[in-house]
């Protein structure tokens, strides 16, 4: 597999074009907004520089890695040669299944459609295909050029050679591949988003302030973020839509979404990608703060 497109250049998507293009796959992003396309060349070629400064790569790797990508705003042109497609556009059931219709259509019939889907059953994306046994879901972590982990996740008709050749795939990329079964969540969100939810909890019954709860799982449990500044990282949109997901895939109340994440998103206070969450990311590049609306008691 050589040739990868990436289907949306939000947080997920470029970081996952960044990785491929340094490690020598000929990488088409794509987008529905111009706009995100953009943004996502631009943000690309800055990680790129702050990786020549750390000495991570040469100057020379960083003018290679860039002229291995390109941008595409059609569908359909950026996957009409594409060996492997990864999505990772918003984490909604309609747009997935409306992309994978597209994808089975555009792209070469050899071709492996790969999802990093946070949450959303493999099984129902593949169903949508002519081609279930070439679906899986190809779960990168959060950056996704420092995260070594890829969490591979085999539909119910996902054959071993789909799967075997992307935990070749994801072994070229310097990562490690780790494969679980099409269950909601899968593992890691599975695990992480009831604590974060938790941690949600916690923090509109006033147990303690942002500050309080994040420190106390960083210090006490060694995590290296707390649980509210990861979820302003993953994007609090994002983290709802998983939680929906669990409590719709085990039909259980305790993975009910906490009141206050709900009314957040409805704010349109989604985190780092909207500068507020629960804290707030000034646009200079100045320390993070605790939003305002946590700060009065
Ligand atoms: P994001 O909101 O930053 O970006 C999503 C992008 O998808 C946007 O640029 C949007 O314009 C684009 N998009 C929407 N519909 C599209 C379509 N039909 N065709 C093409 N592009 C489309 O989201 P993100 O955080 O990058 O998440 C993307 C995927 O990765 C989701 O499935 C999410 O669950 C998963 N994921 C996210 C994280 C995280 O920490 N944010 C980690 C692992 C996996």
């Amino acid at each position: 597999m050589q040739r990868i497109a990436v289907v949306g250049a939000g947080t997920m998507g470029l970081g996952i074009a960044q990785v491929f293009s340094t490690a020598g796959y000929q990488v088409t992003l794509t987008d529905v907004s111009d706009a995100a396309l953009s943004r996502a060349f631009e943000t690309i070629s800055r990680n790129l520089d702050r990786q020549v400064a750390k000495q991570g790569i040469s100057p020379d790797q960083k003018t290679e890695a860039l002229s291995r990508l390109a941008t595409r705003a059609q569908l359909d042109r950026a996957v009409a040669d594409a060996d492997l497609v990864i999505e990772a556009a918003t984490e909604n059931t309609e747009v997935k299944l409306n992309l994978f219709r597209q994808l089975d259509q555009f792209s070469p019939s050899g071709a492996i459609l790969a999802t990093n889907t946070s949450s959303i059953s493999i099984t129902r994306i593949a169903a949508v295909t002519l081609r279930p046994a070439q679906v899986i879901g190809m779960h990168f972590m959060n950056p996704v050029a420092v995260m070594k982990l890829v969490e591979i996740i085999n539909g119910y008709r996902t054959s071993p050679d789909t799967t075997d050749r992307i935990i070749a795939l994801t072994g070229s990329l310097g990562k490690t591949p780790c494969v679980v079964r099409d269950y909601p969540g899968f593992i890691a969100n599975r695990i992480l988003m009831p604590m974060i939810n938790e941690a949600v909890y916690a923090l509109e019954e006033n147990v303690g302030g942002v500050e309080q709860i994040d420190t106390i799982m960083k210090l006490g449990m060694a995590h290296p973020m707390g649980p509210l500044q990861l979820a302003d990282f993953i994007g609090l949109d994002t983290c709802l839509s998983i939680l929906r997901v669990l409590q719709e895939g085990f039909g259980d109340s305790r993975y009910a979404p906490c009141p206050l994440l709900v009314s957040m998103v409805q704010a349109g206070c989604l985190g780092v990608k909207t500068s507020e969450g629960f804290y707030r990311y000034p646009q200079d590049g100045s320390p993070k703060t605790v939003s305002p609306r946590f700060t009065v008691s």
